[in-house]
């Protein structure tokens, strides 16, 4: 039994469609996160029950869930579509944790959806075991983040270029409202329903907001601080189209998202990402286009139209100031430096750019400069030398640079061809061993275990992955 509490699915007509899950032929339980049932105040044992197994599949819409289907609107690669939606996936509805925190419960891969245009509805096991590896390392690693409550196989197969065993990922958000959502009305010119949903989503998300732009303040603020996670973490979304941006400021919609290997500021995977508009070094520029799109829709909500115009662009262009903030905050760390100054970022800065210059392992760089290994991913160390040098002055002064630097780097990062590898494994052999195996080691990305040194390595030039695709 889930106590559920449908905030969302008591707003009015317009918000959303009714739609149950569609059922599946033989469903099984792949993975069901305990830690984070526990933290949701939810019974992990019934979860991995038959009647958690019938919810989670989409097999048996509890008692309380809403079955919705969320309306969206969004610009994908900078075009507007005035209507995408949940296209394959179905909100059960909110819970609040024992904490007071109110989370959505959602199926993804549940089946069609008024909104599904020419989708099936559906996902294959390769995007549903990435994006719950991936999203619960972010977790790990301190980074706002939507997370995977329970992946599921249906014992169904689903037709892309070849025939993919089907699965169903439980997604779990502080909210699933996007830029998109406010767009979808904007577009409209739905005044009434922009402001129940600017309410809707202040009283969520942000209480202390009195006023539309207090909200839009709030979200640069939090997607300011969620993007410099990913900087650091050379994390690459892949799609930052602005239905693909939560309000709440979690990651969202783990498709095609990528982590470098070897350092390349314009780092780009998605295979459909041609222009690199997505590259990692364009992630906060296409955050701040992203929040112009919602300052716009936010506009009508703010009274008199020239001041309302002039405090949106405003609080947009506040994203810089708050980003670099942040980002100092986050590359200091990384460096041992807990309370960064000003001209720390060009330590920073020269660091980055000698390892752009000779492709070093973003994640084994930092991660060894607490034990002198960075060295060995420089072909030519003499420039590094130069840099460590700079780098010992500066932290000589430090209290715990080592602790400071254990708390940021981590060890390992769900490497490219290391999630392509239990996805094989689970696709081939029905072996979902390598991806438990792999789980654990990311969710504890600041320790170590010897089993889990594989893990840390860099790919070899055979492994390097080179393009990722949406997969849906
Ligand atoms: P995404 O690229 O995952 O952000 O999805 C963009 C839009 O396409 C959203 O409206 C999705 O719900 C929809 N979509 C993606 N895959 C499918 C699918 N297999 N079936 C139906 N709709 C889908
Ligand atoms: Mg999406």
């Amino acid at each position: 039994m889930i106590a559920f509490d449908n905030s969302f699915a008591r707003l009015p007509a317009g918000f959303f469609t009714r739609t149950a899950p569609t059922p599946v032929r033989d469903p099984a339980l792949i993975a069901l996160n305990r830690p984070l049932a526990d933290r949701l105040g939810l019974d992990a044992d019934w979860l991995a029950g038959p009647e958690g197994l019938a919810m989670l599949s989409g097999n048996r819409l509890p008692e309380g869930a809403a079955g919705i289907a969320q309306a969206y609107a969004g610009h994908q690669f900078g075009g507007f579509v005035p209507q995408l939606g949940d296209g394959r996936a179905v909100l059960l509805g909110e819970v609040v944790a024992p904490d007071g925190q109110r989370f959505d419960l959602q199926l993804k891969g549940a089946g069609p959806t008024p909104f599904s245009r020419r989708g099936d509805g559906r996902a294959w096991l390769g995007p549903v075991l990435r994006e719950y590896l991936v999203s619960e390392f972010m977790a790990a690693a301190g980074i706002p983040t939507t997370r995977a409550l329970a992946a599921v196989s249906t014992g169904e197969n689903v037709i892309r270029e070849t025939l993919l065993p089907g699965a169903i990922l439980t997604r779990v958000a502080a909210s699933h409202i996007r830029v998109g959502t406010f767009e979808f009305f904007a577009v409209r010119g739905d005044t009434e329903r922009l402001r129940l949903l600017a309410d809707h989503t202040i009283a969520r998300h942000y209480p202390q907001a009195g006023s539309a732009l207090e909200l839009l303040r709030a979200v640069v603020a939090a997607q300011a601080a969620t993007i410099a996670g990913w900087m650091a973490l050379g994390f690459v979304h892949g799609v930052m189209n602005t239905d693909n941006m939560a309000l709440s400021g979690e990651t969202i919609d783990y498709g095609p998202c990528a982590f470098v290997d070897g350092f390349d500021p314009r780092a780009v995977f998605s295979s459909i990402d041609t222009g690199g508009r997505y590259a990692w070094i364009e992630q906060p520029n296409i955050a701040v286009w992203n929040l112009a799109q919602l300052a716009s829709c936010l506009v009508p909500l703010m009274g008199d139209q020239d001041q309302a115009i002039r405090d949106a662009t405003q609080a947009v262009h506040d994203f810089p100031r708050i980003y670099e903030g942040e980002w100092l905050a986050r590359f200091a760390a990384k460096l041992g430096i807990a309370s960064p100054r000003e001209e720390d970022r060009a330590l920073i800065e020269d660091l980055l750019r000698l390892m752009a210059t000779g492709r070093a392992d973003f994640t084994r760089c930092f991660a060894g400069l607490a034990d002198g290994r960075a060295r060995d991913e420089f072909a030519d160390p003499a420039p590094f030398d130069e840099w460590h040098a700079r780098w010992q002055r500066r932290i000589a002064g430090e209290a715990d640079p080592q602790a400071v630097m254990a708390r940021a780097n981590p060890r390992r990062i769900p490497r490219n061809h290391l999630v392509e590898e239990v996805i094989a494994a689970a696709r081939d052999r029905g072996d979902y061993q390598p991806f438990h195996a792999l789980n654990a080691a990311l969710t504890l990305p600041f320790s170590d275990k010897p089993e889990w040194q594989r893990y840390a390595l860099a790919p070899t030039p055979e492994q390097v992955v080179h393009r990722t695709f949406c997969g849906t």
